[in-house]
């Protein structure tokens, strides 16, 4: 079990700049997500935390001891890759108790451990069968054993299981959350699934061109993104954006733009001039006696649910209605917004503070 923190780490490779200076703190037994499209540096943070790549610069903490620069033998860590990859001629038994076997661990040793690992994952009684005849699920289960059965300080995961099919992803992402529920080992998980961060994580690092845009539990990410990147990259349909020129502050309550009023949360950072005005599908409703207007151009039926696509006259936005609203295309209607739930971005990107916000840190 352990504490990873990270701090002011930077990688380079050559001239490129992979991870900008990157700071955030793993607890001991969190399950730890770092999110972020392809190519936003997240996998050569995890292989720093593991000692597969040294940093540039900064430092790595694990349980306080700084182990930045020492090779991953030194670090007590278990890296796992794909975890589906079982070997076909070994039965259950020698599939888990492998990797112990090729550290030297003892032979009574390595007998309890594995039937201990069999009993958290409920496969004891088909630890003398092979391999090959298993169902599915148990292969996973089998592989899940395999991928655990060391006791180390914390597993580091890079996307293990991208290669399912959707059912088995669920089922086994379920699976790996319950285990880590009932072992409660410090995990650290890569994704660019955001809903797969959210389900799974206590908490999310969200990346992008190797910057932390935001470090947060997942509701706070979801309800109060740091930037306008985090904004778009969670949640489906994203959060709408609406461009308009104007100024909040401590003494507005207020924004104007398109000939309507909206009421938004008091700043606490005051700005003027382009600014973005940022709210979720599910915080609009559609009200004829709203005086902000917008045209249906499209009905997405989602079972309780139904996106409304409306242009406004500030672009496309959606909003997501309850079944039940009668919504027909080319119909006019007037959009009513939750005050408490606005969001403002300033020119930077950076959302801007306000009395509903203010625990939302921003980095980069
Ligand atoms: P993906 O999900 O596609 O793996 P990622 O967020 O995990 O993306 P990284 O693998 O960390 O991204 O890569 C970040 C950037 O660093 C990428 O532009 C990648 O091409 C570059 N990079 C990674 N490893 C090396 C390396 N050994 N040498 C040079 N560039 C590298």
């Amino acid at each position: 079990m352990a504490q990873i923190r990270i701090e002011n780490v930077r990688k380079d490779f050559g001239a490129f700049n992979a991870v900008k200076s990157s700071s955030f703190t793993i607890e001991d037994g969190e399950f730890f997500m770092l999110l972020g499209p392809s190519g936003c540096g997240k996998t050569t943070t995890l292989r720093m935390m593991a000692g597969l790549e040294l940093p540039t610069s900064g430092e790595i903490y694990i349980d306080g001891e700084e182990v930045g620069q020492k090779p991953a033998s030194q670090r007590d860590i278990a890296f796992v890759f794909q975890m589906f990859a079982l070997y076909p001629h070994m039965n259950v038994r020698k599939n888990i108790s492998y990797p112990l076997q090729s550290q030297g661990m003892a032979k009574p040793a390595v007998k309890q451990k594995v039937a201990e690992i069999a009993d958290i994952l409920g496969i004891s009684d088909i630890l003398d069968r092979p391999v090959g005849g298993l169902s599915g699920g148990d292969r996973q289960r089998v592989a899940l054993g395999r991928a655990i059965v060391r006791d180390p300080k914390a597993f580091l995961m890079d996307e293990p299981l991208g290669a399912l099919d959707a059912e088995f992803r669920e089922h086994m992402s379920e699976e790996l959350r319950a285990l880590h529920d009932r072992m409660g080992a410090t995990t650290v998980y890569v994704t660019h699934d955001q809903l797969e961060a959210m389900q799974m994580g206590d908490k999310i690092v969200v990346m992008n061109h190797g910057v932390v845009e935001q470090f947060g539990i997942p509701q706070e990410i979801y309800d109060w993104p740091a930037t306008k990147f985090v904004a778009q990259f969670i949640g489906s349909p994203p959060m709408n954006f609406l461009e308009f020129n104007g100024a909040v502050g401590a003494n507005a309550e207020q924004v104007e733009f398109a000939e309507a009023k909206f009421a938004i949360p008091k700043h606490r950072d005051g700005a003027k001039g382009a600014l973005t005005f940022g709210i979720r599908p599910e915080h609009i409703a559609l009200d004829d006696s709203a005086p902000y207007r917008g045209v249906v151009l499209a009905v997405e039926y989602l079972g309780t649910t139904q996106i409304v696509t409306l242009d406004t006259p500030n672009g496309t936005i959606k909003a997501r209605a309850t079944s039940n609203d009668a919504v027909r295309i080319g119909q006019r209607t007037g959009l009513r917004f939750d005050p408490r739930t606005i969001s403002i971005f300033g020119a930077d990107g950076h959302v801007l503070k306000s009395a509903a916000n203010e625990r939302v840190v921003t980095h980069g």
